[in-house]
């Protein structure tokens, strides 16, 4: 495998010694070290939607699709795509809409749902250890979930700040209790 796959053979096996003495994770049995990397969301998204417009892409923002109606008359056109705007007739409709998917498709209820996911940015002190930010990310597993801790690169905006991630064994349901998008759970802070 360290043949074909790239990076495969940078994966160390670390002790419990060097992860708690090293990377000051207190209760960690363990731990891997590889090369990782992070983009900004934004940025890439952003950059994907220039190219799409660049090639003629139709964007058309603020505009939710309310329902997807079958059409009835024969036409190349199979589907009308409603939104408080207009509606337009496509040959192929691809519902990107993540966890809303089933509004759109009621066949898919149950079988994709929401699931809130929370994280926060924490500005750190000049106290802490390694000069006040963190020099590596890091990715906590747990039997029941998982943590993530990521640096702000420098040059970025609100570079050193630590953006914090995950968390959803500490929710109800695992978070799939609540799906509210303008809420936190306050038994994260
Ligand atoms: C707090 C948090 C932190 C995360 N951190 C990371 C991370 O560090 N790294 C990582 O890889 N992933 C992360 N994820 C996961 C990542 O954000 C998702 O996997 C990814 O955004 C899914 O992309 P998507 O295009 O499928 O859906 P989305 O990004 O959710 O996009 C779906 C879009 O559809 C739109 N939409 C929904 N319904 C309709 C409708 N009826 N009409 C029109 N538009 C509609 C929504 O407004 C939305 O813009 C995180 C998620 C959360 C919540």
């Amino acid at each position: 495998m360290n043949d074909t796959i790239p990076g495969v053979e940078k994966y160390e096996v670390l002790s419990k010694e060097e992860i708690q003495g090293k990377y000051l994770a207190v209760n960690a049995v363990g731990g891997l070290r590889y090369d990782a990397g992070s983009i900004s969301g934004y940025k890439f998204v952003i950059g994907i939607l220039k190219l799409g417009l660049e090639k003629g892409l139709n964007l058309q923002t603020n505009t939710p699709v309310t329902s997807i109606e079958p059409l009835s008359s024969p036409s190349s056109h199979r589907w009308s795509v409603v939104t408080p705007r207009g509606s337009i007739s496509a040959r192929t409709c691809i519902l990107a809409c993540n966890g809303y998917a089933a509004h759109l498709y009621p066949r898919l209820q149950g079988v994709i749902v929401p699931l809130r996911g929370q994280m926060s940015a924490q500005r750190p002190g000049a106290g802490l250890p390694y000069g006040g930010s963190l020099p590596t990310t890091y990715s906590f597993i747990y039997a029941d979930g998982y943590e993530y801790m990521i640096p702000r690169p420098e040059g970025s905006k609100f570079a050193g700040d630590i953006c914090i991630g995950g968390k959803c064994r500490a929710t109800i349901a695992l978070g799939l209790a609540n799906n509210a998008n303008n809420m936190w759970n306050r038994r994260l802070g």
